[in-house]
Order: structure tokens, then sequence, then C-alpha cells
């Protein structure tokens, strides 16, 4: 090696190609069809559909098209002895299939380095040792769809039977994993100069790739793979993660067939890497695997007993933090916990939204009282101007509540394990001094389908190497619980946690935000309502499935406006379901609450509810005003009697006023106990006096305590407004207000 770093460093690079085209030989055709649909077909009708022959190079679908592909082919002889893998790439997302229907592997076209130095997710494991002469049948569902949405020409690429050259794969990741790490130490660094030697003479011993040459070559890399991390290193919790959006730059159902694929993948490799751990968020994707793939959910569940996967993210979805009500991120962590505690007898004690545009200043407090401790992010290192100082801080909401907060030092929830982005871990870290460990998701979410074989064998090589910090394959659980005892002297951010970025998503869609708020209002009346009527009589099962739609529109890219219109239709057709459902409930409750109040006795009531709890002033529009009604009487729930008012005559004329006439003369208000004032307004029409709107409004105040203890309660006021001039009366000299009517408050009790 002469002393010219750049030309050693250009040949090393150089071999690179070279050793990757090693690591598949033989390559055998196989033969495929396919059969191609607008909208997903399940596994029990794919045999009905009609399949056509495809050769590599046609397209075979447009923008979210979906397809079957069956492919056959036999052994070669000539693989006999040796480990033979499929390559299938469908020119989209895609999954394999077992003979039951079940998913087991997930394929993409997406490189999950970055740096293009990997094969995207084409291998199909077949045979360690193949005999030769083995049928091979393969069959995969394909969507034309990618990373990032729809995909507009899907073209079918391959579909090969080949040898696995494990040798060439082994050295393939030694050398680049060190040959990346080299360029990202000082120049000045022994440690650089070494590498490049060691690199060197890799390169040398590679001759033309023979077995014993690949061989000699690792080992001239060995050395440097041995070297420790230093005694300071930092200990990095890695995790393997796939950030799947619940809906984005695609619909729902293709979220449901991107965990299929991700959730078989990440089960497939924890079969070929023992210590490879996996975590996904979001019960709602758990819940939509458990519909849709219950083989595939029965191994998860297997998994996260043997403390392989993790259950992360203690909400229903990962939610927007601006736009839903206390109440709703109160039920994405009620729903979210009760969720993993049935399902998998976990409790979830971590918040987990590192895509989330903003945090509001409540949330410590509602984390806390949720048994939640740890707040996990990275999005705020996408803020435009002000970059907040900490990777690991104690986060004080409006309460003084506090939470142990970590934003992901490398800023990156999909990291690719190349040294590079490895190394931020401490170059990025503003917390080193405080805190000894930090936390690592790996993997390429959405349509990258997490995790790769690269990814795990780059990590492999990274637990304790010299220039990186050390990393360890272990949930964020292990992560959080050293942290939280580890941290020294944490600073303390309060109030929100304002992102400077996607700021405009807020006001767009902006009736998706108006229909989410007022379906909040309509649950809290319908829950209000058959509280009241004991819990034989709650409809828990179909409210509960009322507001997991209503915590699934509110995803972080959902209700905040940043998806595909597509998205959107779909949203409000669950919207108007879920509408529709919500009025039928309150229109039961109420029939059921009116019915159960005693009205013995009195013609035609008509029942008033103040589900606030606070007193509460407020106009009540009275059904049947236009018919002329002659007297109004309110007692409380128990029937007792308020107020009883009567007109003399019946002066008010049919009209075009507040509602639909429905009673003939008399109703009767009740309301609960509790509400101790009632205003009755009543618009009189517009024909009497001098034409003007004349309305009247009567004020009940009464003490609210009386309703206890049953005894004298009533200190009643009347106030009438004459418009424009407001006139104030008391109870009993309540003279004439008007020509044509006449009052007469009767002392009621
Ligand atoms: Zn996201």
């Amino acid at each position: 090696m002469q002393k010219h770093p750049d030309l050693t460093r250009e040949r090393i690079a150089h071999c690179i190609p070279r050793i990757f085209r090693l690591v598949y030989t033989q390559l055998t055709p196989l033969q495929a069809e396919c059969a191609v649909t607008p909208e997903p077909v399940p596994w029990p009708q794919m045999r009905r559909l009609s399949f056509r022959p495809i050769r590599p190079g046609r397209a075979w679908g447009k923008n979210f098209d979906c397809a079957w592909f069956r492919f056959r082919g036999v052994v070669p002889a000539a693989m006999r002895g040796a480990e033979v893998v499929a390559l299938i790439n469908v020119g989209g997302e895609a999954c394999v299939f077992d003979a039951a229907g079940n998913p087991v592997q997930g394929l993409t076209e997406k490189t999950d380095t970055g740096v293009n130095l990997e094969m995207p997710k084409r291998q199909v494991k077949l045979f360690k040792a193949a005999r030769g002469g083995e049928r091979v049948r393969l069959t995969v569902e394909a969507g034309a769809n990618q990373l990032w949405g729809a995909k507009p020409r899907a073209v079918f690429a391959q579909a090969d039977l080949a040898v696995f050259n494990r040798d060439a794969w082994d050295l393939l990741f030694d050398f680049t994993f060190l040959f990346d790490l080299l360029q990202v130490l000082p120049e000045n660094s022994r440690r650089r100069h070494l590498l490049l030697r060691a690199l060197n003479e890799a390169a040398n011993a590679l001759g033309d790739g023979s077995r014993p040459e690949l061989r000699r070559s690792r080992a001239c890399l060995r050395p440097e793979l041995e070297r420790p991390a230093s005694a300071s290193a930092l200990e990095v919790s890695a995790i393997g993660h796939a950030h799947i959006d619940t809906a984005w730059l695609w619909p729902l159902r293709e979220t449901v067939r991107k965990c299929g694929r991700t959730f078989a993948t990440a089960l497939r490799l924890m079969q070929e890497y023992p210590e490879y751990r996996f975590g996904a968020s979001q019960p709602q994707l758990y819940q939509m695997v458990k519909d849709h793939y219950p083989g595939l959910y029965r191994r998860i569940r297997q998994a996260v007993r043997q403390g392989r996967w993790e259950l992360q993210g203690a909400m229903w979805v990962e939610a927007d933090c601006n736009i839903p009500s206390g109440e709703s991120l109160v039920r994405q962590l009620l729903h979210g916990k009760r969720f993993y505690r049935r399902e998998f007898g976990v409790d979830v004690a971590n918040l987990w939204l590192p895509d989330v545009f903003g945090y509001c200043a409540q949330l410590p407090q509602l984390l806390r009282r949720s048994g939640v401790d740890f707040f996990m992010t990275q999005k705020l290192s996408w803020n435009e101007f002000n970059k907040l100082p900490h990777n690991a801080m104690i986060w004080r909401g409006l309460d003084g509540s506090s939470v142990f907060t970590h934003f992901l030092p490398n800023d990156n929830y999909n990291c690719n394990a190349m040294p590079r982005d490895l190394i931020k871990f401490e170059t990025h870290n503003r917390d080193n001094d405080r805190l000894d460990y930090a936390l690592c998701l790996y993997g390429i979410g959405d349509g990258g389908g997490g995790p790769g074989r690269g990814h795990i064998e780059r990590l492999r090589r990274a637990r304790n190497l010299e220039g990186l910090p050390r990393f360890i394959m272990e949930p964020a659980s292990a992560f959080a619980a050293k942290a939280q005892r580890n941290a020294r002297d944490l600073l303390t951010w309060s109030g929100e946690l304002y992102f400077e970025n996607h700021r405009g998503t807020y006001t767009t869609q902006a009736r998706m935000k108006q229909r989410n708020r007022r379906l909040e209002f309509a649950l809290r009346e319908a829950e209000c309502l058959w509280a009241l009527a004991g819990l034989d009589r709650y409809p828990s099962e179909t409210l509960d499935g009322l507001w997991k739609t209503l915590l699934l529109n509110q995803f972080h890219d959902i209700i905040p406006g940043s998806s595909i219109a597509r998205v959107y239709r779909e949203a409000h057709e669950q919207y108007d379901r879920l509408e529709l459902s919500l009025s039928q409930l309150l229109t039961d409750g109420e029939r059921w609450y009116a019915a159960a109040v005693n009205t013995r006795g009195v013609e035609g009531p008509l029942v008033v509810r103040n589900s606030l709890s606070w007193e509460r002033e407020d106009t009540v529009l009275v059904p049947g005003a236009a018919a002329g009604f002659a007297r109004i009487e309110a007692c409380d729930v128990f029937a007792r009697f308020l107020l009883k008012l009567e007109f003399r005559r019946a002066v008010v004329p049919e009209g075009d006023f507040l509602c639909k006439p429905v009673l003939d003369g008399r109703a009767c208000f009740v309301y609960p106990g509790h509400a101790a004032r009632l205003h009755f307004t009543h618009v009189s029409g517009n024909n009497i006096g001098n034409g003007m709107d004349l309305r009247f409004l009567f004020e009940i105040a009464c003490d609210p305590r009386a309703f206890l203890t049953g005894e004298k309660f009533f200190d009643p006021r009347l106030v009438v407004f004459e418009w424009p001039v407001i006139k104030v009366w008391r109870v009993m000299q309540v003279p004439r207000v008007a020509q044509r009517v006449k009052f007469d408050i009767k002392q009621p009790f």
C-alpha cells in the first residue's frame, strides 16, 4: 500500500460491487403467473381468480392495484449441497404466504441502508442444503405501491432461484461496515489508518472471489472488528422497529397489508437471528392483524411471551396531540393500555410518538395519571428554527407532573445501522455527560418492512467496536429503566413541546377537525346519558367501537390533514357511520331516561337534562310553544315541582319560530337535581304588540343544597325581558307585561 489514501479508498470502494455480485449465483428463473384486482382479495378467495403468465419486465398494475403472484420451479441438480434461496421482486410491496394462508415474509424494493450497498428485501430462504430436484411453489400477494404511496407503474422484475454464498455475504457486511466507519472517523485518527490498511489487504486477498479467497479476505478484517469500544462509550439499546403510519400516502386497507408484511418479516428474522428483538406500537395495528391474519397474530403473542417482541406506545394510535380533546387523549391511553393488558397481559408504560407534530403541555399530567413514566420522540429535531437543547430531560406539565423524556440522539426513527448513523448517538448527543444510555430504533418503516437482515448484520458488528457506541439488542423498556436509574442532574422543560414544522396541516381538512370535535361532544353526551342507566344497561361494547373509530382518525397523519384524498373520503364515511350510530344511541338513551323520570300525572311531559357538571344557564327551546301552551311546570327528577307558570290566555300564535309544535297546552320540564337554574326562553312570535319580536325569559334561581336536604329550597325570582327594555320582576309581583299576555305565577310548593 502506497501512501495515497484517496486512491486506496477508491480502490476499496470498487471492491464492494464485486463482493455483492458473489452473494447470489446460478440464477434460475421461476415460472410466474399473476391475477390483478383493484382491491385486495383475501387468501380464501384467491383460488377463484384467473391467473395469467407474466414475464420479468412486464407491468402488471398501477396506483394501489393488488395482485396475487404464483411462482413455480424445480431446484436444479447443479445446486445440490448449496444453500438455495428465491429472489423475488414484483416491482411493489409484497408478502409471501404459506400454504395455510398466513403471511410469512414481506418483500420490498426499498434498500434499507440509504447508501445502496445492500439488496432490497427480496430474498426468500428455501433450503439450507439442497438435494436438487425439489419442487418450489411460492404464493405472493402484491401491491402497486411503495414506501411513499402509490406506484404509477408496477413492473414485475424478478423471480429466480439462486445459490446463496454465505462467505460472500459475511464478507460484504464486514467490508462495508468497516469502510463506512473509516469514512466517519477523523482524518488524523490512528483507527482510521488501521482500517484503511486492513481493508486494502482484504481487497488484495479477494482475488477471483473463490471460497478460500473470500475467507482469507475476511480474515484480514477480523482484528479490526475485534477492537473493543472505548471504556467511556455510550451504551445504546437497539430495538428493531417499523414506523407504520396508520394511513398517510395510502389508504387504511393498505396499512393492514403493510402490517402483515412487516410483522411477518420480524418473526422470520427472529428465527434466523436469536438475539433479534423487534417492537411495534399502536394497538390499532395489532387489532388489524388480529382481524385479518389470526395465525400471524398468534405468533406475535408467542414472541411477546418469549420477550422477543416489545409492545410499545400506550396510546391506541400515535395520535396528534394538538387537535384531540383532553378526554380523547385520555381515551387514547385508556384504550391503548387496556388492549395490551387484555390481549397480552402487559402493562405498557411508555408514550411512543416519534413522528407527532408537537406535544401539548397537558400530556405529562395525563401520562402520570395513566401509569406512563417514559416519553420518546425525535420529531422536534425537525424544528425549523429552535432546536431543543436536550436528548434526555424531565418534561413538566401544567400541574407540575413530570415524565422522563428521551429524544433519539441520531434524530431518526429509521436508523439504517451504518456507522455514519450509529456514531451520531455520541456526536449528536446533547446529554452525554448526564446519561450513559440511549435508545436506537432501527429498520425502515411504512413500505420498508422494518429491519432487514442487513440491519441486524451491521448491529452484530457494532456490539463492542472501537469508534462507535456499544449497541445491545434489547427493548426500549430496558433502556427506560436503566436511564431513569442512571440519569444525573437532568434538566427540566416546562410546558408545551411546540413543533416548528408541518404547521400548515392545522389549517387544512377543516371539516375533519370540526367533525372530530362534534363527535367528541356527542360521545360525551351519550356516555353521560347511559351512565345514568346503570352498568347492566350501559352499551359498553357499542361505545368502545365508536370511540375506537374516533381515536383511529386522530392518527398523526389523518386529523392534522397530511394524508391523501382517499384517506379523507374514507374517514368521512367512517364519521358518517359514527354520527348515525351515535344519534341512535342518544335517541334510545333519551327515551330511556325520559321514561325513567317520574312524570306521573303530567300531561305531555318534556324532559330537560343538563349533562354538564356545573350549573348551567342556557336557553331551552320549547317544542309546542307555537301551539300556544297555557302552562309550564318544572320539577326535579323526583317529580317535585319547582315551578308552575300559567298563561291566562294562550296568546302565542302558530308561527315560524323555534320548534315544531308537538305539545298542546301543557308542558312539564324535568331536570336532574344538581342543575340549580333553568332559563326558559320563549319567542312569542312576530305579530304581538308593535310588531317587534317579544322575548320572555324566565329565570329560576334556587339553592342546589336544598335538593339534598329536601328543605325549603326555592328562592324564586322571575326575570322578564321585554325586548328591547329589560325589566326584572320578583315572583308574586308579576303584572301584565304585554297587552295580550298575563302571567300568574303560583307559589308552587
Ligand atoms: Zn408518521
